[in-house]
């Protein structure tokens, strides 16, 4: 595959993976066309040889293997489908000064100033019972621009460029019409029409998130860069899934792409959770042999990297700042934020190596905090030696981010390297 044809892939996957539910279905769809064959942890599983499979939970995480007859040494890519987000509260609507309006709670560490005065748009999963008495859920993707935050103006707030903050509770509402009546059920049988569900007697619940409708785009004059949202960590989701794609089922390989990781990872979803390690066991009935594989097996966790800003150039490591467009990152914390050590940066490095693809390194400034991943939680988890590497990547968990549209097919290219 051309470096072209992954990124414009890429673009489409980003724009239609608008929540990790969104996500999950679109990475799901890929791996049937690859040849996968789904698993539902409620059954029996008779895996046969030569095989590929893949299985979901809560309709938000994923987990793909092959299943070759020696299966002894995984490589395993990790990955995660959440981004931070604006999450509407169960009784959302709020009707005030002319206008409907929506609560919100804050999903993650986003940065919140960019989410103002853009063209927002509504998704996620609804719960509700059928006429026929069953409970049931769909997704929803409202697509059509219908909320935004409009910004406080300059004339009724002067400081605003030395002093604004934002509060979570009161100042990020976004909002939706002048009609004051509005009915909320109403809207929500309403896209579920739209969505080919028309025999509802009750909704229920629902897990619904606001996004940006602004597409995914090449940046830059010869396209250097890629701006979208969620490039945190769709990219090393899009990533890890074409590597899996594009191997045979002689090769042991496994994707596992978790929710809530902007949250901690501590979900019947997350990393922290027993879906991984449950999947794991099942493929190796006997205990002898599951200890094996994970100790004789990789953990690749794939996340974003913080590339040196070139306005803020003093927030890195001068000797640990990774530039867009110049390669994968490897990450290392010596207080294990990071998981990697000098033993799976090798392995990596050597691949890496062989094909000619460039490495940077980073490590946070020693007088700052310093972010996790996965990496250090499933390292944990399942006793597997596992790196920490990501794409570089300006303004991450803001509504915009940006990486370069070089790095994503240089990690793609050393993951398909790992496996083989
Ligand atoms: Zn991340």
């Amino acid at each position: 595959m051309k470096k072209r044809d992954f990124n414009e892939g890429l673009l489409g996957f980003l724009d239609a993976s608008v929540t990790p539910f969104h996500a999950t279905q679109n990475i799901t769809a890929m791996l049937k066309n690859a040849g996968f064959i789904e698993l539902r942890e409620q059954e029996k599983w008779q895996l046969e040889a030569s095989k590929k499979y893949f299985v979901t939970r809560n309709d938000s995480s994923v987990i793909a293997f092959t299943y070759p007859k020696n299966n002894t040494s995984y490589t395993m890519v990790g990955a995660h489908t959440d981004s931070p987000n604006l999450k509407l509260k169960p009784n959302p609507v709020i009707k005030e000064h002319g206008v409907v309006k929506f609560g919100v709670e804050s999903y993650g560490g986003l940065l919140l100033n960019p989410w103002f005065d853009r063209d927002l748009s509504l998704a996620g999963r609804v719960s509700y019972l059928r006429e026929s008495g069953e409970i049931a859920s769909s997704l929803i993707n409202v697509q059509k621009k219908i909320a935004i935050i409009p910004s406080l103006a300059i004339h009724l707030d002067d400081k605003a460029n030395k002093e604004r903050t934002v509060n979570k509770q009161t100042d990020i509402c976004p909002i939706i019409s002048t009609n004051e009546d509005f009915d909320f059920d109403t809207f929500l049988r309403w896209q579920l029409e739209n969505h080919g569900v028309s025999d509802v007697a009750e909704i229920y619940s629902h897990e619904l998130s606001f996004y940006d409708k602004e597409k995914a785009s090449y940046v830059g004059l010869r396209d250097d860069f890629i701006a979208s949202a969620r490039l945190d960590n769709l990219l090393s989701c899009y990533v890890a899934l074409l590597a899996i794609c594009s191997i045979d089922a002689s090769k042991p390989m496994l994707f596992v792409a978790s929710d809530h990781e902007e949250v901690g990872s501590e979900s019947v979803s997350g990393a922290a959770g027993s879906f991984l390690e449950s999947v794991l066991r099942r493929m190796f009935e006997d205990y002898e042999a599951y200890v094996q594989m994970t100790r004789s097996s990789m953990m690749i966790s794939a996340d974003n990297a913080h590339a040196i800003h070139p306005n803020y150039p003093g927030k890195h490591d001068a000797k640990h700042a990774p530039y867009i467009n110049k390669g994968v990152v490897i990450k290392v914390n010596a207080n294990q934020r990071y998981a990697s050590n000098s033993e799976t940066i090798a392995r990596f490095m050597q691949v890496a190596q062989e094909l000619g693809e460039p490495l940077q390194h980073f490590v946070t400034r020693s007088d700052m905090g310093c972010g996790s991943t996965i990496g250090p939680i499933t390292a944990t988890r399942i006793g597997i030696d596992t790196i920490d590497v990501g794409l570089p990547t300006y303004a991450m968990h803001s509504i915009r981010e940006t990486a370069g549209s070089d790095d994503a097919y240089s990690l793609y290219k050393i993951l398909v390297g790992m496996s083989l």
